[in-house]
């Protein structure tokens, strides 16, 4: 445990003494909680289902609701037109792009965080080394000091695959979720990072996950103090059951708030402590409480057949109602 760590936990328990919210934190209704006010979005691309008619005010329009098919036209964008996402490659600078676009349209301050990757082997593919982005969505209320919460999911694929369900599936959600949170607010400030080269290029914790090992690793260590909690969303899209685990060393808070949820959405779960296999677990292994969302087996993993017909919008709408429902103010 890190020196001071201690202290931290007893002062944020302190803070939080008699609080039932999902990761042990209260529900905030003072204006400070809110997400950043959304604003028109002239650089949002024409496949964003929630651009606003011509006419519309900033007044938020749209019911306090998760659109499963909103969802949907991201993984058919991100897997359909813009296809594989190599980490380092020039489609996954256009993808990131356009999800710095839409972080944008709905009001974030939004700012790249270069990551150097090694030379490797994707799946089979010899690939060389080269550079990608995280692209991360701050809301204009972070305080670093205070408690806050970050919601991630890789955007990048390995070399052959069009990556639908791993991860447009995830950043379908991310996109939605920051939508909402922009537009309604959450009980706790929240950022969402679409994390750069998250699949690996070899084996061993070296060669896998530089975006979120990097982001985790320059967090001021006050701000790593005060993140309550890490959700990663990664292969979220298949499946009927909404497996929700940690890798073992992180307490079950924030996985059991999440399952309790759940419970009452009437969305079925399934528990681990054994996933180490997505960026929660850069996360995790710095003692911050996380959770990992996704990873139900599916036939065209990692394969040039992970293509948009993969996911459905019944399962990206379970995870997207069970996650809203534990941002929400
Ligand atoms: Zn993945």
């Amino acid at each position: 445990m890190r020196t001071g760590r201690a202290a931290a936990y007893v002062a944020v328990a302190l803070l939080l003494a008699g609080c039932t919210g999902g990761d042990g934190q209260p529900p905030a209704a003072t204006a400070a909680s809110s997400q950043p006010a959304p604003r028109p979005s002239p650089t949002e691309p024409s496949a964003d289902p929630s651009r606003e008619p011509p006419g519309a005010t900033e007044t938020p329009t749209t019911p306090a609701r998760f659109r499963p098919g909103a969802a949907i036209v991201t993984v058919r964008h991100l897997a359909g037109a813009v296809g594989p996402r190599l980490a380092t490659s020039a489609a996954y600078d256009r993808a990131a792009g356009w999800v710095e676009r839409r972080f944008t349209g709905y009001g974030y301050d939004v700012s790249r965080q270069g990551i150097r990757v090694p030379a490797g082997d994707s799946w089979g593919v010899p690939v060389d080394a080269g550079s990608s982005a995280n692209v991360i969505a701050t809301p204009s209320n972070l305080d670093p000091t205070r408690p806050w919460r970050l919601v991630g999911a890789h955007l990048d694929t390995v070399a052959v695959a069009p990556g639908a369900e791993d991860n447009a599936s995830g950043v379908a959600v991310l996109l939605e979720l920051a939508r909402l949170a922009a537009e309604h607010g959450t009980a706790i400030p929240t950022v969402f990072v679409a994390f750069g080269a998250e699949e690996p290029v070899g084996a061993g914790e070296a060669l896998h996950h530089f975006g979120s090992r990097l982001h985790a690793a320059r967090l001021p260590s006050a701000q790593r103090d005060a993140l309550a909690a890490m959700v990663s969303l990664d292969r979220v899209g298949v499946g009927a059951v909404v497996p929700v685990c940690t890798g073992g060393i992180s307490p079950l808070r924030v996985r059991d708030g999440l399952i309790e949820l759940a419970g009452g959405l009437g969305i079925a779960t399934s528990a681990c402590t054994d996933n180490t296999t997505s960026d929660h677990w850069s996360y995790e292994q710095r003692e911050v409480t996380v959770a990992r969302i996704g990873s139900t087996p599916y036939a065209s993993y990692h394969s040039a057949a992970d293509v948009p017909a993969v996911v459905t919008p019944d399962q990206l709408d379970r995870v997207g109602r069970l996650m809203w429902a534990w941002l929400q103010p």
